[in-house]
């Protein structure tokens, strides 16, 4: 059993804005190689989609409010299997079709595995989506073409090299700040979790790509998969979701959400 799952410190929540505490010091987060084309590998990890960054180029984040610089080792996607309710976090109790974390590790840490026990070794990116009607995001076509690849569990397929700035947003100035854990078993707290506020556009047809993805859930019903499905009901219960938020308390000080009107000026929104 994963006995990390289920502390206090538990991901997703679902962040109110009006309880989120402004915090006006956060200096801007730097890029680095975030424009560089990587090498990625698509794979269905039995969660969803995941890509992984292979490679000599190190992409990494640094400022933010984080200690250190963190370097990017894969994303991947969280869906559900309604076009509306798929995103991990709820923002004032809304979900969004689906959402995209890249995962960051310490670079104090040698490597992700040495990273993951300690409460500063990940740092989490999060952006949601949002279903565009102005047609189809040119940056995801590669993506999704090859998502016919990986309908399986353990599948992999090779993109074209790609900017991890391409998945992003225009610009995305706006983000909510939490310590917490991954959201899929080992659950461990070691993430410094950042969601952006600014969603990712899609149109419906590329959204409805994830519908086709087979995972673990539907193909086994072990232990590993029973304790995920406890995790992703909490999208589906803002009761829960709201209890959680509740026992996060303590640490709502650390929430932050941060407007960037200029280079070097922030507000509240
Ligand atoms: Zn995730």
């Amino acid at each position: 059993m994963f006995k990390t799952c289920g502390q206090k410190q538990q991901s997703p929540i679902n962040i109110y804005e009006g309880d989120v505490v402004t915090n006006t010091n956060i200096p801007p987060f730097k890029f680095t190689n975030y424009d560089a084309n990587l090498t990625l590998q698509l794979s269905n990890s039995g969660h969803g989609a995941l890509v992984s960054i292979a490679g000599s180029t190190l992409a990494s984040i640094s400022g933010g409010g984080l200690v250190g610089t963190y370097n990017a080792v894969q994303f991947h996607f969280h869906w559900g299997n309604l076009s509306s309710a798929g995103s991990e976090h709820l923002i004032s109790s809304e979900d969004f079709p689906m959402e995209l974390h890249i995962v960051h590790y310490n670079s104090k840490y040698e490597h992700i595995g040495r990273a993951l026990p300690n409460p500063d070794g990940l740092a989490v990116l999060g952006f949601v989506f949002a279903i565009s009607d102005t047609g189809d995001n040119g940056n995801y076509a590669d993506l999704v073409e090859n998502l016919a690849k990986i309908k399986n569990p353990d599948k992999t397929a090779q993109l074209t090299p790609t900017a991890l700035n391409s998945f992003l947003p225009a610009s995305f100035p706006h983000f909510y700040r939490y310590p917490g854990s991954l959201t899929t078993p080992t659950c461990e707290e070691s993430v410094t979790w950042t969601v952006f506020k600014e969603p990712i556009h899609v149109s419906e047809k590329q959204g409805q790509h994830k519908l086709f993805l087979k995972n673990h859930q539907k193909n086994k019903t072990n232990l590993f998969t029973i304790v995920h499905f406890v995790i992703n009901n909490k999208n589906k219960n803002p009761e829960l979701l709201q209890h959680h938020l509740i026992q996060k308390s303590l640490t709502k000080a650390h929430l932050g959400i941060l407007c960037r009107h200029s280079k070097n000026s922030y507000d509240v929104t």
